[in-house]
């Protein structure tokens, strides 16, 4: 089934890099201002397959419009052929202009399974390549509603072919026969597909998981950051790869930001269905919601302290696990390190400002870090090992910032998604370099020995005036 979609997709991109940059385009355009308009059946089939609260949905729509917006507006600059410096100057004229690779492989999670494909399928096939999708397979609705969506604003039968059943099933036989993997998932999972496209030699961009910290500084605002926290740790019930699962607290303010934290966390509204005003739906499966509850129960087991949640909400749906705020969590506890990706957050007393960067960065991952603060916080952000730093605000400044690179240091990725970097991935760069005039070598019945002379006197002129 994957050869016979790789095959037809190699197929349509011959036809498809005829087309136009600035036509590719257009149609990305055309599917942004489809998807702001029918956001109310995005947002119910998201709701149905994912049972995200309604405001996570149309933080997925939103996120769909803005990026898919962007990059119809600027890839056609983002390509453009660039003139570069010659290895001569007058007699040698060279530019480097940005080849699509071919066929491109993306694999994405459930966690936001609109957003996530329709985001990296765009600024592939506006390169000039043509995509086989893996959706997860708990999520093919939305993938199908994306590229219907996508179709309807013009893109052409063949361009991207979704193939359905899930990574687990179709992720070798897909890194077999693509040209380049855009993966995004965990990062023990990240890890088999870039192996097996080393195998190949082929391009790999991961975007993977995350163990992200928050950090409250000598110089925050207690009662605004605590707010903040409530957003950064549970939108989406946590299962969101940027979200919060530590957050250290300088001594001075940790018991205000404990007490304030929580009274916040215990304010939220709780449930399932399409009731705009639910701050916080059940997670998406059985599966994940024995992980969140394990890791829980290991970590009470051996000494944290609950401080709210904690506890299976059946009233609600099966798989309705409490926000949860824990403190005395310790290294031997699963959630201590490892990710939780659900609404379970550890709260830990740090003495200083220098203290809470050093354990924030105690950690092999590096997505995403959150600083609040003042000047305090300007400070600390360059020195947060991640490829994301959010400043009074948890994770939706910096990933909406589409302009700007997003991903991970360390084990939580390699490449970026978004931004000039976020297209130019699925180029391949080729230089151009034409010579006009003479050669380069001895001209006419010039020695190697006079040749050599001429382009030392000269290279000591040019070499200073540039
Ligand atoms: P996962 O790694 O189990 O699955 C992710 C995707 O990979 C799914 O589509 C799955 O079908 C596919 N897959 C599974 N095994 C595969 C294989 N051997 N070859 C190819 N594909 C395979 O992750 P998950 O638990 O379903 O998703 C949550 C994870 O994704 C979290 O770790 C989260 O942090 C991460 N994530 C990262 C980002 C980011 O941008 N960094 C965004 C969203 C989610």
């Amino acid at each position: 089934m994957i050869n016979k979609a790789v095959d037809l997709a190699r197929k349509a991109q011959v036809e498809w890099v005829k087309v136009p940059v600035r036509e590719r385009a257009a149609i990305f355009r055309k599917f942004s201002k489809l998807v702001l308009e029918r956001q109310a059946e995005i947002m119910d089939v998201l709701q149905e397959e994912t049972h995200k609260n309604r405001l996570s949905a149309f933080e997925e729509v939103l996120d769909t419009v803005q990026l898919t917006h962007y990059y119809g507006r600027h890839s056609a600059k983002f390509l453009k052929d660039k003139k570069r410096s010659g290895a001569f100057p007058i007699i040698t004229k060279t530019r480097e202009v940005h080849r699509p690779i071919g066929v491109v492989g993306v694999i994405t999670p459930w966690n936001y399974p609109f957003t996530l494909p329709s985001t990296d399928v765009a600024p592939a096939v506006i390169a000039g390549n043509t995509v086989v999708l893996l959706p997860d397979e708990l999520t093919p609705k939305c993938a199908d509603l994306m590229l219907s969506l996508m179709r309807e604003a013009g893109l052409p039968d063949g361009v991207v072919t979704i193939v359905h059943g899930g990574g687990r099933v179709h992720g070798s036989e897909l890194i077999n026969a693509a040209d380049f993997i855009m993966f995004t998932g965990s990062t023990a999972t990240g890890r088999i597909v870039a192996k097996q496209c080393a195998e190949r030699l082929i391009g790999f961009s991961g975007e993977l998981g995350g163990k992200n910290p928050m950090l409250v500084l000598s110089d925050a605002d207690v009662a605004k950051t605590a707010k903040g926290a409530v957003r950064s740790c549970f939108a989406n019930s946590g299962q969101l790869c940027v979200s919060i699962e530590r957050i250290y607290v300088v001594e001075k303010h940790y018991d205000a930001f404990l007490k304030a934290f929580v009274a916040e966390t215990e304010a939220m509204k709780l449930g399932d269905g399409n009731d705009w005003e639910i701050d916080m739906g059940p997670l998406i499966s059985e599966k994940q919601f024995v992980r969140v509850r394990d890791q829980v129960t290991d970590a009470i087991s051996k000494g944290a302290k609950l401080q709210t949640g904690g506890r299976v909400r059946a009233d609600i749906s099966p798989t309705f696990f409490e926000p949860t705020i824990l403190t005395n969590v310790s290294d031997d506890m699963d959630l201590s390190r490892g990710e939780t990706f659900g609404p379970v957050v550890a709260i830990y007393k740090v003495a200083t400002d220098d203290d809470a960067i050093w354990k924030a960065n105690d950690t092999d991952y590096g997505l995403n870090s959150s600083v609040w603060g003042g000047a305090a916080a300007l400070k600390a952000a360059p020195q947060l090992e991640s490829g994301t730093v959010t400043v009074n605000e948890g994770f939706s400044a910096s990933f909406a910032s589409h302009d700007a690179p997003m991903g991970g240091m360390k084990t939580s990725g390699v490449g970026r998604r978004h931004g000039r970097q976020g297209l130019l991935k699925y180029t391949q760069p080729q230089t151009i370099a034409v010579q006009r005039l003479i050669g380069i070598a001895p001209i006419g019945k010039q020695t190697n020995q006079a040749f050599a002379k001429l382009v030392t006197a000269l290279l000591g002129v040019w070499n200073r005036i540039r």
